[in-house]
C-alpha cells in the first residue's frame, strides 16, 4: 500500500487571531497537492477559529493533550475536549516539550496511548539532539522512544511518526537527505522487528527540521520520508511549495 505523503504545520507558540485566520483562508483558497493529508497545529486558543475557517478537508491538531479523560488538571485539556471540537489530531513528544517541558518517553508514550484509543491521530515526534548524534548514539536514542510508545500501545494506524534532529529544528540546519533517510530507514526497520511487517510497511515517518520551500523537493524523494512537520516555515507562503513538494 503506498503511504499517502502527509505536511503536519506547527506553529508552536505563535500568531494572533488575525494571522491565523490569515492562513487559514489562504491555505483553503491554494491549489494543494490532493494526495497529501495536511494537519496545522496552531495554538490551542485558536484551535476552534482555524477550524472554522479552514476548508473541509485540512484538518486542524492541538500540539499536545493530557492523558487523563477530566478532572482536576489545571491548564490541561482533554482527548474527549478535542474530539468535542472537531480536532481529529494532536502532535505529542515534540522535543520542546520533552527538553523545556520534562516529558518523559513514558509520559509522551501515555498521551499517545490516550489519544489514539480516543480517536485522535497522534504526531508523535523524536529525535536526537546534536551531542546524542555526535557521540553515535542516534539511533539508539530513537529506538528508546519507540520502545517507550510501542509498549503501550496497541492500534499504530492513528500514528503518524515525526523524526526530528532537535539540532535541525528552528536552526536553519536543515539534515542532509542521507541523514534523513537513514534515521527514517532504521526507524521502519526497527517497527517492522518489534511491531509487525504491516505498521512498518504503512506508518508515515515525516521529516521536521528547517524544512522550507527549497529543500523539500530532494528530502521528499527519498523512499522513506512520507513527508514533513514544518515549524517555521508554516506560516510563511512557502508552506503551500512544501505541501506541494511531489507536484
Ligand atoms: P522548524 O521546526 O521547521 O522551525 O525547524 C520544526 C518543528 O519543530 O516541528
Amino acid at each position: 500500500m503506498a503511504r499517502k505523503f502527509f505536511v503536519g504545520g506547527n506553529f508552536k507558540m505563535n500568531g494572533t487571531i488575525e494571522s491565523v485566520k490569515a492562513i487559514a483562508k489562504n491555505l483553503s483558497e491554494a491549489q494543494l497537492d490532493p494526495n497529501v493529508d495536511v494537519v496545522i497545529a496552531p495554538p490551542t486558543l485558536y484551535l476552534l477559529l482555524v477550524r472554522e475557517h479552514l476548508k473541509p478537508g485540512l484538518e486542524v491538531a492541538a500540539q499536545n493533550v493530557f492523558d487523563k479523560p477530566n478532572g482536576a488538571f489545571t491548564g490541561e485539556i482533554s482527548v474527549l475536549q478535542l474530539k468535542d471540537s472537531g480536532i481529529n489530531w494532536t502532535i505529542l513528544g515534540h522535543s520542546e516539550r520533552r527538553t523545556i517541558l520534562g516529558e518523559s518517553d513514558e509520559v509522551v508514550a501515555s498521551k499517545t496511548k490516550f489519544a489514539t484509543e480516543g480517536g485522535v491521530g497522534v504526531i508523535w515526534c523524536c529525535g536526537e539532539s546534536l551531542e546524542e548524534r555526535e557521540a553515535g548514539q542516534t539511533i539508539a536514542v530513537i529506538e528508546k522512544q519507540l520502545a517507550a510508545v510501542a509498549a503501550k500501545i496497541g492500534d499504530w494506524s492513528k500514528v503518524v511518526i515525526a523524526y526530528e534532529p532537535i539540532w535541525a529544528i528552528g536552526t536553519g540546519k536543515v539534515a542532509t537527505v542521507q541523514q534523513a533517510q537513514e534515521v527514517h530507514e532504521a526507524i521502519r526497520k526497527w517497527l517492522k522487528a518489534n511491531v509487525n511487517d504491516k505498521v512498518a510497511e504503512e506508518t508515515r515517518i515525516l521529516y521536521g527540521g528547517s524544512v522550507n520551500g527549497k529543500n523539500c523537493k530532494e528530502l521528499a524523494k527519498e523512499k522513506d520520508i512520507d513527508g514533513f512537520l514544518v515549524g517555521g516555515a508554516s506560516l510563511k507562503p512557502e508552506f503551500v511549495d512544501i505541501i506541494n513538494s511531489n507536484l
